[in-house]
This record gives structure tokens, C-alpha cells and sequence, in this order.
């Protein structure tokens, strides 16, 4: 007799351009988190594994035509791989909502926009110029940028697909190789995309993918001594873990962190507008988004009006199957985190903050299996609450009251985290003045979550290190070599 698990399709990793199982031979189940019911096996790599990914790589990087090969011609492999991304967007997005509980029409939206970082990257791989240097000596100094070998990119739950694309091509146009590790609860789309990559005519162990959980596979590719940088987007605990590993063999590392950002309503906002763009920053992907605006700060004037709207707008949101079209909230990733945010609405209250909408699993039959959790809205926050100063990853929303522009600098500055920061107003004068004072990686001023491949994205403080996106982006995965030809 076969058990259910038996039944269920095995995903293997993808290794050197092959089809790998673990070293272990173990396997666990991922979850769907609408039916709380597992849908697949994935492959539970161990530092055997991890060893034998980064060694592909590394060979492919030091004996293999990926670094040598001109840039036009490796750009264009990037180009191909993107085209076929294209083409396969529908399906990975199904995958990807299996795994992750996002709207369908979110993911297929996402998805298909991912190939522009393929496109653009690519574009990018032959425009990588040297330069010439004024020298002193009696000398030609000239610099050029090369690749650093193997990159490994370590990505969380909540847009895997997404989040290893702001790494992987601006790592492939840089010459490098990579190394992949979605988060143990996502891995199914990562190795969808593998099925792409020898079509697209990538080289074997050019693109490699483990899977497994942080500990037992992630950490030994941060210390493998053959990998040369790490690419971590995910939490703040576990990226300045890997910082400090990183550290020990000066490993070069961009990372991508938490934050409490703070969306600024003044009282000259369009407020309908605003409504619209805080519902977005904080409900959208049930606030499981590092971009989160997650701390509200409303001008008083206008503090009740606004919050009346707010309450009125999230209370009409559609919550149920991220598989229909009508719905507009869905259920949490997975059990943890969904314990986590029903942990923080009960501390919230605790605190004493004002509860005016949510804060409970939903009631409707629909919602019945699933990690499900009522858009939640608190009032009468002050900066110093635990709901206010940690990060939820959840659709709760913490609302601050103030007076003054400066002192709403203040209360957004107040936090160990530095991601993002939205504005609300039609005065671009204090936009203008805003967008310098506040301490974040992104401004958004009467807009909110943009985020586009030709523009750097990363955070200040305790939110990363280093900028994904644009050219900037491609400057993490190189490095500078000086050449010094005597003229004596
Ligand atoms: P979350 O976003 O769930 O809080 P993390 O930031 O810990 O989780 O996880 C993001 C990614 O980092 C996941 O792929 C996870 O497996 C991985 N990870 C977690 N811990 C480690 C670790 N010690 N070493 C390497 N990778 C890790």
C-alpha cells in the first residue's frame, strides 16, 4: 500500500546541467498553504550536496567557456533564457501559488514582468567598460572589472522566482556562476526554471540549484571555501549570521533585509489616493513583503478621516482562494509564519493599542483550511511598542499620529531598519526635502512597492548591504583588476 506522501511528485535538484537526488535519499513534503495539505516531496540537501553544487560551478566557472565567452554572446544565453521565462509564465506562476498562497493574478503579473531583468541584464553584459588611468609613472595603468566565480544566491518564501531574478542575471551577465537556494517552504519554481536553462544553451553548472532547509544546506554554501559571494535576501537575524560567516573568509556579500517602513499620510494627501497605496503597501501579499508599509503615520488633522477610509476600503477585501480571480487577500505562506502574526496582533493588544479592524482568522467557510488572517488595522500606536519597532511579515498595520513634518522624520528614522518609506502629499517641496531626511534605500513619494530592474534597490541600516537592480546591480558580482604595462 502507498501512502499519501508516496503519491506525491518528487523534485530533485539540479546540479552541473543534471537531475539530482539528495545524498540523504530523504525527502520532505511542501505545503499548499490554501488547503494546509502537502502537494509535493523536495529533496532534503545536505552539505554533501551543497559541496558537490558549488564544485559544479566552480568547475564550470574555472574550466568551462561561460567566463571567456565574449559578453555579447553570453548576454544573448540571458536574453534566450528570458524569452523562455516569457513563454512559461502562466505555469510557473501556478507552481508558484501552490507554494506560496499569492494571488494567482499577482503572480502572473509578476512573473511575466521578471523577464525584464533577463533582457536588461543581458543587454548590460557587453557595456561592462574599463578604464584608462592618468598614471604618475612611467607606466599604461588600466583597470578592468571581471567576475568574482561562484555566487551563491540564498532567497526566502515570499517571491522566490522574483527575488533569485534580481540576483541570478546580473550574476550570469557578470561572468560569474551561481548556486541557488529557495527558501525549504518554495522550492518548486526554482527547479521549473532549471528545465529552461540547457534550452536556453547555458553551459552545465552555469545555473545550479539546491534544495533543503537553511541550517543543513544553506549554511554550508555560505562557508564552502570555494564560493566567492553571497546573494541572501530574507531576514535581518539570518542575513547578519551570514554576514558573519561570510566574514570569516572575507567573502564578499549583498544583502537584502527587514524593515518597518513607514507610510506618511499629511493632510494635503489625496486621501482617496493614499487609501489606495497604504491598502497596497501593507495588504498586498498579505504584508509578506520586506517593502511593507507596515507603520502608518497619519497628520492628525486628518487622522480619523483617513483611518475611517482605511477601515472602510480593507473590510471590503475580498479573503478566500488566491486561485480566483475575485479574490484580493489570500492566505498566509505557511503555519510559522501565520502563528507569528496572530502572536504580534496579541502582543499589539497587549500594549494597549486599538484594534479597528481584523485581528482574528477569518470566518468564512472558505478560509476554513487555510493560513488565513483578517486584514488587521491598530490605532493609538507610539513608536516605542514592540508592533511598531519589530517586523510582522503579515497584513498588520500599526497607526502613529503626528503633528509636524519633522517630527514624522523622527518617528520614521526610529527604527533599527532602513528599507523603504512612502510619502503622502502634494507639496513637493517638502517631497523634495523629505526624500533626503528619511533614512531609507527607497522613497516613494504619493506611490508605493515600485520597484522596477533599472533602479537600485536596497536598504540603509539594519535592512542589507549592497544594491540589486540596474548597474549597480551588476557591480556586486565583479571585481576590479589594475594593470600596470612599463613604458620605461
Ligand atoms: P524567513 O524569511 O522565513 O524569516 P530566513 O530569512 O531565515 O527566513 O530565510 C530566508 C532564506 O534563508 C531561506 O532560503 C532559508 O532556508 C535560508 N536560511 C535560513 N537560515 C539559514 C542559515 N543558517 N544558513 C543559510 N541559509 C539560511
Amino acid at each position: 500500500m502507498t501512502s499519501r506522501t508516496d503519491a506525491l511528485p518528487k523534485l530533485d535538484m539540479y546540479i552541473g546541467g543534471e537531475w539530482v537526488a539528495p545524498a540523504s535519499g530523504e525527502y520532505f513534503e511542501t505545503i499548499d498553504p490554501f488547503t494546509a495539505k502537502p502537494w509535493a516531496l523536495v529533496a532534503r540537501g545536505d552539505a554533501s550536496d551543497a559541496d558537490r553544487a558549488v564544485r559544479a560551478a566552480h568547475k564550470a566557472f574555472t574550466e568551462g567557456p561561460w567566463r571567456r565567452m565574449h559578453p555579447s554572446k553570453r548576454g544573448r544565453i540571458i536574453h534566450r533564457f528570458g524569452e523562455l521565462i516569457e513563454q512559461h509564465a502562466d505555469e510557473l506562476a501556478e507552481i508558484e501559488v501552490r507554494d506560496n498562497g499569492r494571488l494567482l493574478a499577482e503572480m502572473r503579473h509578476q512573473i511575466r514582468y521578471i523577464p525584464n531583468w533577463y533582457y536588461y541584464y543581458a543587454g548590460l553584459a557587453d557595456k561592462i567598460e574599463g578604464a584608462v588611468h592618468p598614471c604618475d609613472k612611467p607606466a599604461l595603468s588600466f583597470s578592468r572589472h571581471e567576475p568574482l566565480g561562484v555566487c551563491v544566491g540564498i532567497v526566502p518564501w515570499n517571491a522566490p522566482l522574483f527575488l533569485l531574478s534580481l540576483k541570478l542575471p546580473a550574476a550570469l551577465a557578470a561572468g560569474n556562476t551561481v548556486v541557488l537556494k529557495p527558501a525549504e517552504h518554495t522550492s518548486a519554481t526554482a527547479l521549473k526554471l532549471m528545465e529552461l536553462v540547457e534550452k536556453a544553451g547555458f553551459p552545465p553548472g552555469v545555473i545550479n540549484v539546491v534544495t533543503g532547509y537553511g541550517r543543513e544546506v544553506g549554511e554550508p554554501l555560505v562557508t564552502h571555501p570555494l564560493t566567492r559571494h553571497v546573494g541572501f535576501t530574507g531576514s535581518t537575524a539570518t542575513g547578519a549570521h551570514l554576514y558573519s560567516l561570510a566574514a570569516k573568509d572575507v567573502k564578499r556579500v549583498s544583502l537584502e533585509l527587514g524593515g518597518k517602513s513607514p507610510n506618511i499620510v499629511f493632510d494635503d494627501a489625496d486621501l482617496d489616493n493614499a487609501v489606495r497605496g497604504v491598502v497596497g503597501g501593507i495588504f498586498g501579499a498579505v504584508g509578506q513583503t520586506c517593502i511593507a508599509g507596515s507603520r502608518l503615520l497619519v497628520q492628525r488633522k486628518v487622522h480619523d478621516a483617513f483611518v475611517e477610509k482605511l477601515a472602510a476600503f480593507s473590510k471590503s477585501a475580498r479573503i478566500g482562494d488566491p486561485r480566483n480571480a475575485a479574490t484580493q487577500i489570500g492566505p498566509i505562506a505557511n503555519r510559522m509564519q501565520y502563528d507569528k502574526v496572530l502572536g504580534y496582533i496579541d502582543i499589539a493588544r497587549q500594549e494597549g493599542a486599538e484594534l479597528v479592524l481584523g485581528g482574528k482568522r477569518p470566518d468564512e467557510a472558505e478560509c476554513a483550511e487555510g493560513f488565513f488572517v483578517e486584514p488587521t488595522i491598530f490605532t493609538g500606536v507610539n513608536n516605542d511598542m514592540r508592533i511598531a519597532r519589530e517586523e510582522v511579515f503579515g497584513p498588520v498595520l500599526s497607526t502613529i499620529v503626528f503633528d509636524e513634518m519633522e517630527e514624522a522624520v523622527a518617528i520614521a528614522n526610529d527604527t533599527e531598519f532602513g528599507l523603504a518609506a512612502g510619502l503622502w502629499t502634494a507639496n513637493m517641496r517638502r517631497a523634495l526635502r523629505m526624500s533626503e531626511l528619511l533614512e531609507a534605500g527607497s522613497v516613494w513619494v504619493n506611490t508605493y512597492r515600485d520597484v522596477s530592474y533599472t533602479t537600485p534597490f536596497g536598504g540603509y541600516k539594519k535592512s542589507g548591504i549592497g544594491r540589486e537592480n540596474g548597474v549597480e546591480g551588476i557591480r556586486e558580482y565583479l571585481q576590479t583588476k589594475a594593470v600596470w604595462l612599463s613604458t620605461a
